[in-house]
């Protein structure tokens, strides 16, 4: 009799390049299996808009197990699940292998359950491009905390083989309770989902995969910073759930300009789930340690106006708005509201991680957490702080010189002349009257004049760096 195995889904919500469900389906009879984790999908990290993309995901992996004669089995716990293995009598469970620190602490728990009844847990890789990230180090054999280095030694590493999906599985067994997968009702609340949200799933992100490698990719490089042209992949939150593989994607690409830019981008997911590897302790406090209990500004009505888009600097109120509408953010904008969440407003860099969990789709704790580390300058990867610290002003006229984006989130500039995005408040009262945007009527008056608070951040920053033991 073939052997039977539990494929546990997670955030590999895919039949194509999927190396657990690879590897599971040479070992035996696959039952492929989700646990709704309420620690993940309820607690106070839980956001409506990922808990919306995630049901629309397991809907779509559902649909393509089962044409392949199978189904997803939906369990409500863990408990559950070490039951279902138990009386299915599998010989196996497997998993892919996740990065963050909660997921690896419930991993080793599943681990002992499983093995204190004989049954072999199993984790495959599948999450990263490179997933033998253990053995990326300097020439000292210690832990790289510099990004193009890493680059370096991570462009050189084998790569492992791409999976076909399984030409077919074996129908679940008729005692076995499918269950169903929640109403996005029961899991989201109406206020906290963006109206223009990507819809989740493996099918919606092959066909993205496929229109960007078509139509945007050769921009890239040099256009990956255009606001207003906005022709990056939107891969972030198929990614972040698995539903397509980086190294799959990677596998698409080839040796050009666009390509090398390309590749170069994903690396900084891997390198940011290294980081987390081998500091967990980063999800709770800096990786610099001169900055472990610093004194950042605590100005409730400051932080409510960066999230709401009422900053008065139209370039960081398109960006929030733009994350408050459609769950997802450019990068090139996550820079801008992050440096003046953490520079202009001095605003500690949680506060902006929290929110941007949030709201954000691919909202990834190893991503976000990097990310908002490196622009608060106080993470790995580091550089002077004034070359993270970015004037808005510069940044629109650069990133959005047409004024495309600022006019696609925020219609009060419609009809004011591009000249004057950067600082509508220097517009004169018949200028303001002429474009109807009445600065302090239409639009916020500026919440913090940026000449000053760039002096002040880096006077702070200063006076850090001048006690600093490290
Ligand atoms: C403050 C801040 C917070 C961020 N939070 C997240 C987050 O929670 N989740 C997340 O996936 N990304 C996060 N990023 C990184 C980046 O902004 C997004 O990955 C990117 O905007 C997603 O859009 P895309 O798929 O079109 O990217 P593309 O430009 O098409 O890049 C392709 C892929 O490369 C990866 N990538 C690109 N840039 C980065 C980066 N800087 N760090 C890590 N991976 C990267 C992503 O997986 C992305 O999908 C954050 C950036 C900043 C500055």
């Amino acid at each position: 009799m073939a052997k039977k195995t539990i494929v546990w889904f997670r955030n590999d919500l895919r039949v194509h390049d999927n190396p657990t469900l690879h590897d599971a389906v040479s070992t035996g009879d696959v039952l492929p299996v989700f646990v709704l984790d309420s620690t993940l999908l309820t607690s106070s990290r839980a956001s409506s808009n990922r808990n919306r993309f995630l049901i629309e995901s397991l809907q779509d992996l559902k649909k393509s197990l089962q044409e392949l004669g199978s189904n997803l089995v939906l369990l409500e716990n863990l408990d559950e699940l070490v039951d279902l293995a138990k009386k299915q009598s599998v010989s196996s469970v497997h998993y892919t292998i996740d990065y963050t620190p909660y997921a690896r602490s419930r991993d080793q728990q599943m681990k002992k359950r499983f093995e204190d009844i004989g049954i072999d847990f199993i984790g495959s890789a599948g999450h990263l491009i490179v997933d033998s990230l253990r053995g990326i180090e300097t020439k000292n054999g210690k832990v790289m905390k510099v990004f193009t280095p890493f680059y370096k030694q991570w462009a050189q590493i084998d790569r492992r083989s791409v999976h076909e999906k399984p030409a077919s599985l074996p129908t679940i067994p008729s005692n076995v309770n499918v269950g169903t997968i929640p109403r996005i009702e029961k899991l989201t609340q109406k206020s906290q989902l963006s109206e223009d949200a990507l819809s989740g799933g493996e099918s919606a992100a092959r066909t993205r995969l496929t229109e960007f490698l078509k139509h945007d990719l050769e921009r890239y490089g040099h256009g990956q910073n255009d606001l207003g042209d906005d022709s990056t992949s939107r891969l972030s939150s198929y990614l972040h759930f698995g539903c397509i593989s980086s190294r799959e994607i990677e596998s698409k690409l080839g040796n050009d300009g666009p390509s090398v830019a390309f590749r170069r981008q994903l690396c900084w997911r891997d390198f940011y789930h290294y980081i987390l590897l081998h500091y967990p302790d980063n999800t709770k406090q800096e990786f610099q340690p001169r900055y472990h209990g610093a004194k950042w500004s605590v100005n409730k009505k400051h932080l409510e106006a960066w999230e709401n888009a009422q900053t008065g600097y139209p370039i960081v109120d398109s960006a929030m708005t733009q994350l408050l509408r459609e769950g997802w953010m450019h990068n090139r904008a996550r820079l801008i509201v992050g440096s003046f969440l953490t520079k202009d407003l001095g605003i500690d860099w949680r506060e902006g991680e929290t929110h941007f969990l949030k709201w954000l789709i691919d909202g990834d704790m190893a991503n976000n957490n990097g990310n908002w580390q490196w622009i608060a300058s106080v993470g790995v990867d580091p550089a002077p702080v004034f070359r993270r610290l970015y004037n808005p002003t510069l940044q629109q006229q650069k990133f959005d010189p047409n004024g495309e984006y600022i006019r696609r989130y925020l219609p009060q500039f419609k009809n004011v002349p591009t000249k004057h995005l950067g600082e509508p408040w220097s517009m004169t009262d018949e200028e303001q009257k002429e474009f109807s945007c009445i600065v302090g009527k239409d639009y916020p008056v500026p919440i913090v004049d940026h000449k000053e608070a760039r002096k002040a951040a880096l006077e702070w920053y200063g006076s850090i760096a001048a006690n600093a033991k490290d």
